[in-house]
């Protein structure tokens, strides 16, 4: 051993020891009531946390840096840590401080870690969002297969799918996890595709996935003898699997979520969505990054927590199985139908607190007395919910209805044993109601009488000294105490009351005193009061455990309150908005009357104005079908596009949709591309951006693909893009031979309606008034006759001079358009001068103008020779 080694405290050797084993987190080393940090993590956390770092002692001869959070407000700080990317190994006291010192002197309080905290494994209310879910995936390759697992430790709910490397990426989208774990072999390849989604990454040895010992540990965990109780998993899965439960036990340390078996999600079940696609349809988040303008929340009516982390869960997949939308919209349907209904089920869902999280809070035996109330709270809704649900028979309805029974006999313990508002932490006591328990009600009354006879001795102090102003009070350090100010304290310190009050301490404005009957009875309040404490903890055991037992069911029960709560959001989301039911089967029709944009649409509706419904045709009984949109800017193709794929996709999450009627075939991959958005922060050019995405869709569109370009090739020159719109739209057509919608400006490709079958020119109407543009917002058959750019600038306000003087080279433009090529150049040659003269003499043109716009205010027919001659001084003055 080193001299400097040799220097080291019991203690910063027991930290150092704890430390080594979790190089990668910020270590929360428990010291009475804080937590403590030490060195390195000391300075990153004070300043992550902008709290005061300060110094306690020396290490090999260096100061050590420290700083500290208070055990009891510790959640905060460890969000605060989680959200700017740490982890944080939480290192608590595992005896009692009296135990150490019993083995002597230097002995230190034995310490383990008993939780990494890290993104991917949160589970208290405070660190999650309500209504996200909050996922864990991981990421597995064996030889040339993959596969994604991913779950929710806060819900218990666990899934995986088989997949390829090619399709992390999107399935990444779709899930948007909070942390991502894989083998670190493979992370150099996958860092950055997963550092796209935000979430945390954690590279895990090649160990965590081997798919021999992983079978092993799943087994064990779900004490099964063999996962084909399961179903049947690639080697590839179960490794995801396997890695996702020894990341839990890493973390967890010993205490193991509640996690329902996993469930295989089969890839060709649901909508296929790529990242690009979710962003620029703005699903779950609008392009801001935030849910507020997203259509999720334009449509979410759920009234609970997790109905709406279902929700979310359905719009970031929509279905492609027609059993699984039927049933769907049949329960909407059934809702529909009885106003009344929908309302009670809907206000009964509201007192239903969120029993997924309760549940694995108390699992990991972090939960507390609130979570017990929340489950009772909740089954007390239980049978007006089964009463309802019991007057029908749609399937997916009585399959809710049987997850709704048996729990008379929990939730009658819990009625009879909490109090109606119990405290969140069981150290708190109090929650157990009494009458209970004869034993607890016995030490209750104890410890509180023990308080009503302090209150008579203060009374009798009083009167034996004759100081009226003498108080008994009470803090943590010195119990309960007499306190009398400094005058009287004399008198108290001298004979002969001195015999029965002892001194305690002098403060700067009290003196404290005590006596043995005091010190007394508050050893027997203290001995009532832990009493009734170790009682309530006993019972608090035995509830959990009871709920614990009850718990598959209980998960299954939840699992059905969150499917009510969707098929009733989107029932009474239908009625409030006017919607209907689509049709969805397996052709491929897509017939859209009267559609409309939910998000533009409530945007428009807040500002008072109404949005145009419009009918869309992708019907195709072969081949393909293309709708091809030329308008002005600002007409609304870009909303005509996005209404008519989110009404395909709401069809398939089983909704009914914003449309008069509508008509989908299934849909089984969803593209959505937008020219020319900027995306200066990944560092790529526009245009590079907008043909790889490109490249994506003609990659891999099936014919049962719905595509949508909005202005493709809009990022680069104009024959260029023009171009590649041109053979984009080709290949769309012959090859894909998908159902899309192509928003263009360029309308050249309007000729592509004559030499192909499958495309049809549609274009959104304007209207010209007296040289301005007015928008319809109408979608009509045929090509835009002109582009109306230069009408839309001068409505934004572009200084007429450049308006007008841009309406002379178009003119000149479009008739060399007329004239042939070679001609055009010597009519741009030919322009008027009217840029040379603006450019040798602006400030005079300007002033013409303004005289212009003057004279045309002026009524002569109304006004006096005595006006008109004024006006005439004016405008001379404009000159
Ligand atoms: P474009 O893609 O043709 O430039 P957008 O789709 O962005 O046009 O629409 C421009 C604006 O026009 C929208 O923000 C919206 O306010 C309005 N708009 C679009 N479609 C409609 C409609 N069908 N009914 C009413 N207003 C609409």
């Amino acid at each position: 051993m080193t001299v400097a080694n040799a220097a080291v405290t019991p203690m910063m050797a027991q930290y150092l020891d704890i430390k080594a084993a979790h190089a990668g987190a910020l270590l929360f080393y428990r010291m009475g009531d804080f937590y403590e940090l030490f060195f390195d993590d000391a300075v990153q956390a004070a300043e992550a946390l902008d709290i005061a770092l300060t110094k306690r002692g020396k290490h090999l001869g260096e100061d050590i840096q420290m700083c500290g959070v208070p055990v009891h407000s510790a959640e905060g700080y460890l969000l605060t840590l989680i959200r700017k990317g740490f982890r944080v190994a939480v290192c608590e006291q595992l005896e009692d401080p009296a135990e150490a010192k019993k083995r002597g002197s230097k002995s230190v309080v034995k310490r383990g870690v008993v939780r990494l905290v890290t993104p991917g494994t949160l589970t208290e209310e405070t660190l999650l969002e309500a209504r996200r879910h909050n996922f864990l995936v991981a990421l597995a390759e064996v030889r040339d297969e993959a596969a994604i697992a991913w779950v929710d430790i806060s819900t218990g709910e666990l899934r995986v799918m088989e997949t390829t490397a090619s399709r992390f990426a999107p399935e990444l989208a779709r899930l948007a996890p909070s942390e991502v774990i894989l083998s670190e072999n493979r992370y150099s390849d996958l860092c950055d595709l997963i550092g796209d989604t935000g979430a945390a990454i954690t590279p895990l040895t090649p160990a965590s996935f081997d798919s021999a010992s992983a079978t092993k540990r799943l087994e064990a965990f779900w004490r099964v003898q063999s996962l084909d109780a399961f179903g049947t998993f690639t080697r590839a899965e179960v490794s995801a699997l396997g890695a996702l439960i020894d990341y839990l036990e890493l973390t967890q340390k010993g205490h193991l979520p509640l996690l329902r078996p996993p469930q295989r999600e089969a890839s060709g079940g649901m909508v296929q969505i790529d990242a690009a696609t979710r962003r620029n349809l703005e699903l779950t988040r609008s392009l801001s990054g935030t849910r507020e303008g997203s259509l999720l929340q334009a449509i979410d009516r759920t009234v609970t927590a997790s109905g709406g982390r279902l929700l979310e869960g359905r719009i970031s997949a929509p279905s492609r199985d027609l059993n699984v939308i039927r049933d769907r919209l049949d329960a909407l349907d059934w809702f529909l139908a009885d106003a009344a209904r929908l309302d009670r089920i809907r206000s009964a869902l509201r007192n239903c607190p969120d029993i997924q999280r309760a549940l694995s809070r108390l699992a990991l035996d972090r939960g507390g007395p609130r979570d017990l109330a929340a489950i009772r709270n909740a089954l007390a809704e239980f049978p007006a919910i089964v009463q309802t649900l019991k007057e029908q028979d749609p399937s997916l309805l009585s399959s809710w209805e049987k997850a709704l029974h048996g729990f008379d006999g929990l939730s009658a313990t819990l009625e009879d044993l909490l109090v109606a508002e119990p405290s969140l932490l069981v150290r708190d006591g109090g929650f157990i109601a009494e009458g209970c328990d004869p034993d607890l009600d016995e030490a209750r009354q104890l410890r509180d009488e023990g308080r009503g006879v302090i209150a008579t001795y203060q009374r009798r102090y009083a009167d034996e000294t004759g100081i009226g102003s003498l108080k008994i009070r009470h803090n943590n350090v010195l119990g309960y105490f007499i306190e009398t100010t400094s005058t009287h304290a004399e008198r108290m310190m001298a004979a002969p009351l001195n015999e029965r009050f002892i001194h305690r301490q002098t403060t700067a404005s009290a003196v404290r005193f005590t006596t043995v009957e005091l010190s007394e009875m508050e050893k027997k309040i203290l001995n009532a009061g832990s009493r009734a404490l170790d009682i309530e903890k006993g019972l608090y055991e035995r509830l959990k455990r009871q709920v614990l037992d009850l718990a598959p069911q209980l998960q299954h029960a939840a699992q059905a309150l969150a499917e009510l709560d969707a098929a009733a959001a989107l029932a009474f989301l239908s009625r409030s908005e006017d919607w209907t039911r689509p049709v969805v089967d397996d052709t491929r029709t897509f017939r859209i009357e009267a559609g409309r944009h939910p998000v533009v649409e409530k945007a428009l509706k807040a500002g008072g104005s109404p949005f145009i419904a419009n009918d869309c045709d992708l019907s195709a009984d072969l081949g393909s079908k293309l709708w091809l949109l030329t308008g002005p800017n600002m007409a609304g193709k870009s909303t005509f596009l996005r209404q008519n794929a989110l009404i395909a996709l709401l069809a398939q999450v089983g909704s009914h949709v914003p449309a008069g009627a509508a008509h989908i075939g299934l849909v089984s991959q969803l593209f959505s591309r937008v020219g020319a958005a900027d995306d200066l922060a990944r560092g790529r050019s526009t245009f590079m951006v907008e043909m790889v995405e490109t490249a994506a869709i003609l990659n891999q569109a099936d014919d049962k693909a719905l595509v949508i370009l909005d202005e493709i090739g809009r990022g680069t020159a104009t024959y260029d893009g023009l171009s590649i719109a041109w053979a984009t739209l080709e290949h769309l057509h012959d090859v894909n031979r998908c159902r899309g919608l192509f928003a263009t400006h360029y309308h050249e490709l309007t000729e592509l309606a004559d030499r192909l079958d499958g495309v049809v020119n549609a274009t959104v109407a304007v209207k010209e008034w007296d040289g301005e543009v007015i928008f319809l917002h109408e979608v009509r058959q045929g090509a835009a006759d002109r582009s109306y750019g230069v009408q839309v600038a001068r409505l934004a306000g572009l200084p007429r001079s450049v308006v007008d003087r841009a309406r002379v080279v178009l003119d000149a433009l479009e008739k060399g358009d007329r004239e042939g090529g070679a001609r055009k150049a010597t009519l741009i040659d030919d322009l008027p001068l009217f840029s040379a003269a603006a450019s040798a003499a602006p400030a005079r043109t300007t002033q013409e103008s303004i005289v212009e716009d003057r004279l045309r205010d002026v009524r002569p027919d109304e006004i006096s020779p005595r006006e008109a001659l004024d006006v005439l001084y004016r405008l001379k003055a404009l000159l």
